[in-house]
C-alpha cells in the first residue's frame, strides 16, 4: 500500500492553504491532496462575480501557481474521491478501490449546494452555482436566454443577479423571507441591496415560496410557480438557497459531527491524527463564545493554517475574527464580526447613499459591523471588535467623530 504522509481530502481553499502551510511549519513527509475537482484549487468567490460577469478569465482563478505545489512537493490526485476512512488502520479508500496509508489526515471536504426539492427540480434549465463547471455550464445556457429567475436572495443569488444584469440579461430574484439577506443582515442593509438591485433593473420579489418549476413537453423550464399561485416566466433558473457541509465521510469514520465536523481551537478532532478545516468544520469561535461553522474564504485559510501547525506538533489556536465580503455592481460590502444575537443597531452615515455602515450591538458590546463602501470603517471595526473596545454608541452617528479615538 502506498504511504502518502499527510492526506488532505478536498481540493479548494482550505486544502490549498493547509498543504502549503504544512511545508512552512516544517512537515517533512509526503503531502497528498485528494480532490474530486478536475483542476488545481481555484478561487470560488469570483465565480458569481467577475468570472460570471466575464471580467475575470479562468486562468486567473488559481489560488496558487502550479509551480508552488511542485516546489513544495505537494502531490495532487485530481478527479479522485475518497469513499472511506479507516482511522484505526490509518487508511483511506478511494472510489476506484485504491487504498492509501496516512500518518496524518485532514478533512477539507467543504460544502455542497442545498438542492431544492419541488416538482420540476430536475427540469432542463435549472442551475446551481458552486463549482467552476457549474458556471461554465451556466454561461453556455445563457446564450439565447430571455428570462432568468434566481431563487434565493442571499449573497450568491444577489451577486449572480448583479453579474447577469451587467451582461444585459433580464433577472427576477424570488426570496421566501420578507426581505433580502434576512438571515445575515439588519433591515437597513437589506433595504439598501433591494434598492441597488431595483435601480439596476432587477425585479425583486420577497415573501414568495417557490412551489414548482413548470416545464414544457420537452422538459425545459418555462415558469416558476409560487405557493400563492403567482407565476414568473423563466427559461433559465438559478437556485441559490444555501449549502450543506460534506460530513458523511467523517460521520462514517466515527468522528463527532454536529453542524460540521467538531474540532477544537487547534482544528483537532477527537482523533489525534485527524484535523478538519474550512466550510466542513464546526469550531469554537473566539470573541463570541460559541461553536460555529463558518462559510468564508478567510475562515478556510485561517483554520487551515491552524490545522497545519497542529499536524506539525505546534499549538497555534484559532484567533481570527470572522469577516466576509460581497461585491455587487460598484458596491463592496465588508462585514467584520458576527452579528448573531444583536439587540441594537446604529447606522453611521446616510443609508440612502452608497456609503454607510451598520454597527450591531448586544447591550453595550460591539458584535459586528456591515460596511457599505466604507473600507476605513471596516478596518477600524475589526480592530475594535477584536480588542473588545468600549464604544459610546451616541458618538457613532456623528460623522465628524474620529473612530480611531477608541483604539
Ligand atoms: C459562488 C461563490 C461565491 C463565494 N463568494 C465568497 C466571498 O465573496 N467571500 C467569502 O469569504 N466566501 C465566498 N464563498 C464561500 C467560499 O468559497 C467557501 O467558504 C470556501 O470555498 C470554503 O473552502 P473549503 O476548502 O472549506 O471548501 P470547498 O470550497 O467547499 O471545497 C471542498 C472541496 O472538497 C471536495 N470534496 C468533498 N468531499 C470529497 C471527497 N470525499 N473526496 C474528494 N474531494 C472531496 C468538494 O467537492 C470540494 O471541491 C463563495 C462561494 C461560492 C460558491
Amino acid at each position: 500500500m502506498t504511504h502518502c504522509g499527510c492526506i488532505i481530502i478536498g481540493g479548494s481553499h482550505a486544502a490549498a492553504q493547509l498543504a502549503v502551510s504544512l511545508r512552512q511549519e516544517g512537515w517533512q513527509e509526503p503531502i497528498t491532496v485528494i480532490s474530486d475537482a478536475s483542476s488545481l484549487p481555484y478561487q470560488r468567490p469570483p465565480l458569481s462575480k467577475g468570472f460570471l460577469a466575464q471580467k475575470v478569465t479562468a486562468d486567473k482563478l488559481l489560488i496558487r501557481p502550479p509551480a508552488l505545489y511542485e516546489t513544495n512537493q505537494i502531490d495532487f490526485r485530481l478527479q479522485q474521491v475518497v469513499s472511506a476512512v479507516d482511522p484505526v488502520n490509518k487508511q483511506v479508500t478511494l472510489a476506484n478501490g485504491e487504498c492509501l496509508a496516512y500518518s496524518k489526515l485532514a478533512f477539507c471536504t467543504g460544502a455542497r449546494v442545498r438542492r431544492i426539492e419541488i416538482c420540476g427540480a430536475d427540469a432542463k434549465g435549472i442551475h446551481y452555482l458552486r463549482d467552476l463547471q457549474d458556471v461554465v455550464g451556466l454561461q453556455q445556457a445563457l446564450t439565447g436566454s430571455q428570462q432568468i429567475v434566481i431563487v434565493g436572495g442571499g449573497y450568491i443569488g444577489l451577486e449572480t443577479a448583479a453579474s447577469l444584469r451587467q451582461l444585459g440579461h433580464s433577472v427576477t430574484v424570488i426570496e421566501a423571507a420578507p426581505r433580502l439577506l434576512q438571515r445575515v443582515t439588519a433591515p437597513a442593509v437589506s433595504e439598501y441591496f433591494q434598492r441597488l438591485h431595483e435601480a439596476n433593473g432587477v425585479t425583486i420579489v420577497t415573501q414568495k415560496q417557490v412551489a414548482e418549476f413548470v416545464t414544457a413537453e420537452s422538459g425545459v423550464v418555462t415558469q416558476v410557480l409560487c405557493t400563492d399561485g403567482s407565476t414568473y416566466p423563466a427559461d433559465l433558473v438559478i437556485v441559490g438557497i444555501g449549502v450543506r457541509p460534506n460530513l458523511e465521510l467523517a460521520q462514517a469514520a466515527g468522528l463527532e459531527c454536529a453542524d460540521g465536523i467538531v474540532v477544537d481551537e487547534y482544528a483537532r478532532t477527537a482523533d489525534p491524527d485527524i484535523v478538519a478545516a474550512g466550510d466542513c468544520a464546526q469550531h469554537p469561535l473566539p470573541y463570541y463564545d460559541q461553536l460555529k461553522r463558518l462559510e468564508s474564504v478567510p475562515n478556510a485559510m485561517e483554520q487551515a493554517k491552524v490545522a497545519a501547525a497542529t499536524l506539525c506538533g505546534k499549538s497555534k489556536p484559532y484567533q481570527a475574527l470572522p469577516w466576509f465580503w460581497s461585491d455587487q455592481y460598484q458596491t463592496k460590502l465588508q462585514i467584520a464580526g458576527l452579528n448573531s444575537g444583536y439587540d441594537k443597531t446604529v447606522i453611521r452615515g446616510d443609508q440612502t447613499t452608497h456609503n454607510f455602515s451598520v454597527w450591531y450591538f448586544h447591550e453595550q458590546r460591539l458584535l459586528a459591523v456591515d460596511c457599505i463602501n466604507q473600507p476605513k470603517d471596516f478596518m477600524l471595526a475589526k480592530a475594535l471588535i477584536s480588542q473588545n473596545k468600549a464604544i459610546d454608541q451616541s458618538q457613532l452617528s456623528d460623522l465628524d467623530f474620529d473612530l480611531k479615538t477608541w483604539l
